[in-house]
């Protein structure tokens, strides 16, 4: 997260954000929340400290308390500019103190309290020593869908990295692709999305003819070969809200079968986006996209869930998957991405972000989901 710009919002969103988190707490029978350095303390405070230090920085949320933002004395004037300080205590602490003890006190002796997913071992296991009263949950297993619903403005950001990976796509299809390497062809793609307004890239996937039937295949030195379906995957943040998009493109004329199985994956994708709509549970996503492909007799080779949600982070609650039956409201924001994985031979994936709308769901990628041919 470090280096990314803070997003437009005011020191009112945040708080509105927090009072938000702390009812949720609430809610789920927590004391409270902790939050170390990373996306949700971005979300919910604007600061995006680095998290490469072990000196504690932890923002205490106990519902019916004024929040505490626990930071070194060394980076609490960053802090106290970053987070604009009404409606926010900042506790800080210095080199040789005990940062637990301060937190302690903060805390129910014998709470349960959420605590972030990338909260370092080293802070938690001080504080149950210092209070071995209190139990602890992941943020993500307590309160999954904290982040989950948009607000109009940060719907308004990630429809804007989605357009700047959609003009990349439009330029990255211009290029040549047979005769390079992928590693060539995914500097390309880093470098369009920030040439596109991304400050950071987080995946540039180029998984060519065989590797294309790996859906973890990142990229490497195979030299694309004329006849080869691509895979190319690609995002990351701009403006601190997040992108993805997938589409497989072929070099050259191709042939029936590939043809076949990538209009399938596009038959796929459009189920999957059109059965978004509010109150539908996020499984239902997913089983229309499945359905189609495995109607085809492709089931076997869709090998991974249609989606994932995306936010201030590009992988994130909720998830198009079976077995999710969290209905979908109006804000949320996932993509839909179906595949089909033939070993050895290539791999098809189509990726839009979708967003549920009042009535549906409005796709943020939009460039052509038909198969592109390249040189
Ligand atoms: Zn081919
Ligand atoms: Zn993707
Ligand atoms: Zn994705």
């Amino acid at each position: 997260m470090t280096g990314t710009a803070p997003a437009p919002f005011t020191a009112d969103d945040y708080r509105a954000r927090r009072d938000r988190a702390a009812r949720a707490a609430a809610d789920a029978g927590l004391a409270g929340l902790l939050v170390a350095p990373g996306p949700d303390l971005v979300w919910l405070t604007g600061y995006a400290p680095t998290a490469e230090t072990e000196r504690l920085t932890l923002l205490v949320l106990v519902p019916g308390q004024d929040p505490v933002l626990v930071v070194p004395a060394l980076e609490a004037p960053d802090a106290a500019k970053a987070v604009g300080v009404p409606g926010l205590a900042l506790r800080d602490w210095t080199d040789g103190k005990d940062p637990y003890a301060a937190t302690a006190a903060l805390l129910d002796a014998s709470g349960r309290f959420g605590i972030s997913d990338n909260a370092w071992a080293l802070h938690l296991l001080a504080l149950q020593k210092a209070l071995p009263g209190t139990s602890y949950a992941s943020l993500t297993d307590a309160l999954p869908m904290l982040r989950a619903v948009k607000d109009t403005a940060e719907l308004e950001l990630l429809a804007a990295a989605g357009a700047a990976a959609d003009a990349t796509f439009e330029e990255i299809r211009k290029v040549p692709f047979g005769g390079r390497r992928e590693s060539e062809v995914a500097a390309d793609l880093a470098h369009l999305l920030r040439r596109f307004g991304h400050s950071q890239v987080d995946f540039t996937i180029v998984a060519s003819g065989p590797n294309g039937a790996n859906p973890h295949h990142e990229v490497g030195d195979r030299v694309i070969e004329r006849g080869d379906m691509v895979v190319l995957d690609f995002g990351g943040l701009k403006d601190g809200y997040g992108s993805d998009t997938s589409r497989t493109v072929h070099v050259g004329e191709p042939t029936d079968e590939e043809r076949r199985v990538h209009d399938l994956v596009r038959q796929a994708q459009e189920a999957g986006y059109r059965a978004v709509r509010p109150g539908v549970a996020c499984q239902e996503v997913d089983r229309a996209a499945r359905a189609v492909i495995a109607d085809a007799g492709y089931g076997e080779y869709f090998i991974h869930r249609t989606g994932h949600g995306i936010g201030v982070t590009t992988h994130e609650p909720p998830y198009m998957i079976e077995g999710e039956e969290q209905p979908l409201v109006p804000g949320m924001c996932f993509s839909v991405e179906p595949g089909v994985y033939l070993p050895g031979r290539f791999g098809v994936r189509i990726e839009d972000i979708v967003t549920v709308t009042e009535d549906g769901g409005r796709r943020l990628n939009d460039t052509t989901r038909e198969m592109v041919i390249v040189d």
